[in-house]
This record gives C-alpha cells, sequence and structure tokens, in this order.
C-alpha cells in the first residue's frame, strides 16, 4: 500500500519556481478579477491573487518566459511541416532560429 507523503506548500511553491514558467493574463472564475500571472507549464488552475481561490485561468494562448524569434513581419507564431517551419501571417519560411538556441 504506498505511503501518503505530506508536503508544505512551500515546498511546493519552490519547486513550482524552479521550473521555467508561462506568462499570460489570466482571469478568476470565481470572482472575474484579471491579471498578468506567471506559472510552471502544466498547472492550470492559478491562484487568484484578489480573492485567493485557486481558480484562476489563462484566458488567451500562454509563451514561455524566454525571449521569442520573431518573423521579419512581426509575427512570432509558426506552422510547421516536412519542408520546415514558416509563418502562418506572411508565408516566409523561417530559418536561423536554431542558432539562437543556446545548447547545453
Ligand atoms: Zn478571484
Ligand atoms: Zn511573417
Amino acid at each position: 500500500m504506498p505511503v501518503a507523503k505530506v508536503v508544505s506548500m512551500e515546498a511546493v511553491k519552490l519547486y513550482r519556481k524552479s521550473l521555467s514558467n508561462l506568462i499570460g493574463k489570466a482571469r478568476c472564475l470565481s470572482c472575474d478579477y484579471e491579471w498578468e500571472s506567471e506559472s510552471p507549464p502544466g498547472f492550470d488552475w492559478l491562484e487568484c491573487p484578489s480573492c485567493s481561490l485557486v481558480k484562476g485561468r489563462f484566458i488567451y494562448p500562454v509563451k514561455r518566459k524566454e525571449p521569442h524569434w520573431t518573423c521579419d513581419c512581426g509575427c512570432d507564431y509558426f506552422a510547421i511541416n516536412t519542408e520546415g517551419v514558416y509563418c502562418p501571417h506572411c508565408g516566409t519560411w523561417q530559418d536561423g532560429f536554431l542558432e539562437t538556441i543556446e545548447r547545453v
């Protein structure tokens, strides 16, 4: 029989802070408060800074916190097919972004 492990909320907060975060606008489903939220990937429910309930949700697509590649037209969302990566706004093939990725 598995033994339940008690983890403090402080440990959970430290673990969440250690992960790369997503940022985006969120809204509380309880009190309708909206704020710019930051949360690790995989945490769908966000703590509302107004009412403190964990009923916040991102309301638009989120982005990772790191800098993003941007097409010359200004678009920073891309489509991928078997030929490569292209901008869905202007159709330009995207290259050069792999050289910007820091290798570990
Ligand atoms: Zn709220
Ligand atoms: Zn473009």
